[in-house]
């Protein structure tokens, strides 16, 4: 920390640190640009990080997940924000007109693996976990009912009554297999909606499209479910309204009916997986009780979370890592301990379920959107890298160049990554971001 006070460059590290906006674990570049005429091949403006301290360009990681990078997490739930939103109620290039399209706020869950402790609420009273008066007793010993009133930091929720019963293989497994039950449920939500209204689906497309926009969530006992916003639109997407047909009654039907028909089997084994039966459809509306900032905020928040919130690792578990030494959960040892003896199946492989041991199985995005649902990413990106470039230009540090005039060559190496300890004190305080937790791994 004192070396890098005291270094004669530390002023322009600083504002390197602070342009990354608190980033935990910068990437390192080094590299230059260069602009050209393009009439006359002069050389017009070259930036090289040769004069950066150390040699390098730090710019932010652009993480997703909280537990690795707060601040680049956070800008990613904010874009996911604005991105959902604009899906309901418009702009980011989306007309206004499309809060009046049809729209529900659909959550597909996976089904039971065996009993889990739970927190169960009823009018603000904490109900018992699984309270069974003629509880069975399995196999194992063990008595299939708790009386306990669990608190919402319990370690045991999601946590089987039974481990040696539950049915990790499954829970794995369906995670595994849950990006392909979530496209046929969107194939399946189609046909449903077009028989409904009398049409085949090539004959609905004329009228009518249906958007989508999801995100994956790991409940406590690791198994993913997925929240998704489904919109009805007229043939163009967001630009033109659905016919008065298109209801989101009629959409609400076919969702029932897609969500408990549709399976995907895992061959080899002989298993098939479905959604569970606990479905939950609302309609998102702009002065009800589920309105359209609700579900962004919703959404926006589970994009930056991932398994860690079960207890599992961050990280891809490595070919040399001790399953029994790591520092994790019983119930995610056992599910990752599931995932490395299914993965070595030769019939399996396409699960590639070893290397997504640390994600429980799940190997999906975690929040996608059909084409036409609203903005992306990457243009929300993009608007905000091109208002930072017209920030530097007024501020005198790019000159201002015809973009059709000039030839831009860009030669850019990864450096390495990351903050020495001093270095995260000395970002801490310039950018006012909180600190990872001192003497361990960051959780
Ligand atoms: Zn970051
Ligand atoms: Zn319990
Ligand atoms: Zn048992």
């Amino acid at each position: 920390m004192i070396s890098r006070l005291h270094d004669p460059n530390y002023d322009r590290w600083a504002c390197q640190i602070k342009r990354t906006g608190g980033c935990r674990q910068p990437i390192h570049l080094r590299g230059k640009v260069e602009h050209y005429d393009r009439a006359t091949g002069q050389l017009l403006h070259r930036y090289s990080t040769i004069h950066e301290p150390d040699g390098v360009l730090r710019v932010p990681c652009k993480t997703r997940r909280a537990s690795r990078c707060p601040a680049c997490a956070e800008v990613y739930r904010a874009d996911t924000y604005q991105l959902i939103r604009a899906g309901l109620v418009g702009g980011k290039g989306v007309p206004e007109t499309v809060s009046a399209h049809p729209c529900l706020f659909v959550t597909l869950t996976a089904p039971s693996f065996g009993a889990v402790h739970v927190r169960r609420e009823k009018n603000g009273k904490v109900l018992p976990c699984r309270a069974r008066r003629d509880a069975e007793t399995c196999p194992h010993g063990h008595v299939m009912s708790c009386t306990a009133r669990h608190s919402a930091d319990d370690p045991r929720l999601g946590e089987p009554l039974c481990p040696d019963c539950y049915d990790y293989d499954g829970s794995v497994l369906f995670n595994a297999i849950s990006p392909e039950l979530w496209r046929r449920f969107t194939l399946a939500l189609r046909r449903r909606f077009a028989k409904l209204n009398g049409l085949t689906v090539k004959a609905m497309r004329e009228h009518v499209s249906i958007a989508f926009a999801k995100v994956a969530e790991y409940q406590r006992r690791g198994v993913v479910h997925f929240h998704a916003v489904i919109r009805l639109d007229g043939p163009d997407g967001p630009d033109s309204p659905p016919p008065v047909w298109a209801t989101a009654d009629a959409l609400a039907q076919a969702v029932d009916h897609a969500a408990s028909v549709v399976t995907a089997e895992i061959k080899p084994l002989s298993r098939t997986f479905r959604w569970g039966t606990q479905l939950d459809v609302r309609r998102i509306t702009m002065d009800g009780d589920l309105t359209e900032q609700a579900v962004a905020a919703y959404i926006a928040k589970y994009a930056t979370k991932a398994a860690e919130c079960v207890g599992t690792l961050d990280r891809r578990i490595q070919p040399l890592d001790d399953l029994a030494t790591l520092p994790i959960r019983e119930h995610a040892r056992r599910l990752i301990a599931a995932c490395m003896r299914l993965g070595s199946d030769p019939g399996l492989t396409d699960l590639r379920l070893i290397h997504w041991a640390h994600m429980l199985g799940f190997r999906g995005h975690f929040s996608t959107k059909s084409r036409h649902y609203s903005t992306t990413l990457g243009d929300l990106r993009a608007a905000r890298e091109e208002h930072m470039r017209t920030e530097e230009i007024t501020t005198g540090r790019l000159p201002l160049f015809d973009e059709d005039t000039v030839l831009v060559v860009a030669h850019w190496q990864y450096a390495g990554r990351g903050l020495s300890l001093g270095e995260q004190f000395l970002a801490a305080a310039l950018t006012g971001v909180r600190l990872p937790s001192v003497g361990g791994a960051p959780q």
